[in-house]
C-alpha cells in the first residue's frame, strides 16, 4: 500500500483510512490529531488519491481510478516498467495510449497519479 500524505491543515502523520458510515460503503482519510477529513472514495485507494492530490503514484495493485479526474476526463499520467510516465486512458478495466497517427494502444502501467492541476496564471 503507498502512503497516504501528511495532514495539509497540522503537518501530523498520524492519517488513517476509515469508513465512516459503513452502510454508504465510501471510505475517507481522516487526521486523528486534527480530525480533518478527506474527500470520500469508493475504494480506500481511492480516498487516499483524493487525499493525496497530485504527485503521489498509486499502484495498480492497490485501486484504480474512478470517473473522471479534475479535469473531466478519463485521462491519467501512468509508469509502465520501460517508459518515462505518459498520459494514458482507463476505460472498462483496461488502459490506452494514444497512438501518433490517431487511435489508441493499450498500454500496461504499474502506476498511476492524477494529472496536475492547472497553472494559476492560464493564458488560453
Ligand atoms: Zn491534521
Amino acid at each position: 500500500m503507498e502512503k497516504t500524505n501528511p495532514c495539509p491543515f497540522c503537518g501530523s502523520e498520524k492519517v488513517e483510512i476509515i469508513q465512516p458510515i459503513e452502510a454508504y460503503k465510501v471510505f475517507g482519510v481522516l487526521c486523528t490529531k486534527c480530525i480533518a477529513r478527506g474527500p470520500a472514495g469508493k475504494t480506500k485507494a481511492a480516498a487516499m488519491v483524493a487525499w493525496n492530490g497530485a504527485g503521489r503514484w498509486t499502484s495498480v495493485e492497490d485501486g484504480l481510478p474512478e470517473g473522471r479526474n479534475k479535469w473531466g476526463s478519463a485521462w491519467w499520467l501512468v509508469k509502465t516498467p520501460k517508459t518515462i510516465p505518459s498520459r494514458a486512458m482507463f476505460s472498462d478495466g483496461a488502459w490506452y495510449a494514444q497512438a501518433a497517427g490517431g487511435g489508441t494502444y493499450r498500454v500496461f502501467p504499474t502506476h498511476w497519479m492524477p494529472l496536475p492541476d492547472p497553472p494559476e496564471d492560464n493564458r488560453d
